[in-house]
């Protein structure tokens, strides 16, 4: 179970970092993940009058503010569309409804779970992060950096042409993610995105220029084993890695053809 001392609901934050210093005080984002820890908190920090829980758009980003909750940002309908229904297919078999309208995405992108199906759908959108310490970063360098005690305040998400799918194979309808694939066409070309491997999500780029004349199903299932091989898979009680590594060549050519337009399944 966990503890709190004292609970401050901070007017900036300034003030937030300065209490986010002290080893034992705690950032609060929905409560859903700390929760569940057996710890005591000195001071809860309460972010929930900064105004951070807005998506905001500009002309040419979106900018996700850390408190949004999950459900709204799965039922947003400007984000939908301009990057489609992958960002809501990532967070729909995340607990329940209930459990969304209280789990911040500002919390699961800073905690970079391993196997986080939002971390994999945004890195797929080319993300940033805005942090309240280091300024802009990509996501993609964010989820390889250490922990440390900044504050995420805001997702960012350029408005470039892109189409992205997501995919994710569960034993069962809300459990964590067996594996978890975004694909992505950038204005960069494509790329694939494999979280719950179990490892943290990575980004694979056709560096080999397999679907630069297109999507067709040869080339996917090409591109496909390109990235089961690019990646490491372990075992975890959800599978094994050999399981993982068939399931992504599996995701992985689906997610291609569906951004091509081809539903159809491969395997
Ligand atoms: C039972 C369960 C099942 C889940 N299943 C999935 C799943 O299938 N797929 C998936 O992707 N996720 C899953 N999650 C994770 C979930 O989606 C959230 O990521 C998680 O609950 C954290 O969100 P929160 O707002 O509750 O964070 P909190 O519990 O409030 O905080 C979590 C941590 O983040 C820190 N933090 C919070 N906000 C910030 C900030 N702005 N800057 C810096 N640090 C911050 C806190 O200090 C704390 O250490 C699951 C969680 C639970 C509890």
């Amino acid at each position: 179970m966990i503890s709190i001392e004292e609970y401050k609901i901070v007017e900036s934050l300034e003030e937030a970092y300065k209490l986010n210093q002290s080893r034992s005080n705690q950032i609060i984002g929905g409560m859903c993940w700390v929760k569940m820890q057996n710890k005591s908190v000195h001071t809860a920090i309460d972010m929930s009058n900064l105004g951070l829980d807005t998506i905001e758009e500009f002309d040419d980003c979106f900018k996700i503010g850390a408190m949004t909750t999950l459900r709204a940002l799965e039922t947003n309908e400007r984000i939908m569309e301009f990057f489609g229904n992958g960002i809501s297919e990532s967070l729909c078999h995340i607990v329940g409804v209930q459990f969304r309208n209280c789990a911040t995405v500002g919390a699961s992108v800073f905690m970079r779970f391993p196997f986080s199906d939002v971390v994999t759908a945004l890195l797929a959108l080319d993300a940033q992060v805005q942090l309240h310490q280091k300024g802009i970063v990509s996501l993609e360098d964010f989820a390889k950096m250490p922990f440390d005690r900044d504050i995420l305040t805001h997702i960012i998400l350029k408005k470039q042409n892109i189409k992205m799918k997501y995919l994710s194979l569960r034993n069962s309808y809300t459990d964590f993610p067996v594996l978890a694939v975004a694909v992505s066409q950038t204005e960069n070309g494509v790329q694939a995105c494999v979280g719950a491997r179990p490892q943290r999500a990575e980004l694979v780029k056709d560096q080999g220029n397999i679907l630069a004349n297109g999507i067709t199903k040869e080339t996917a299932k090409e591109f496909a084993e390109f990235a089961a091989n690019a990646l490491s898979f372990g075992t975890n009680p959800r599978g094994s890695a050999e399981y993982r590594k068939h399931l992504c060549k599996v995701l992985v050519c689906r997610g291609l053809l569906a951004l091509n337009g081809d539903d159809e399944n491969e395997n």
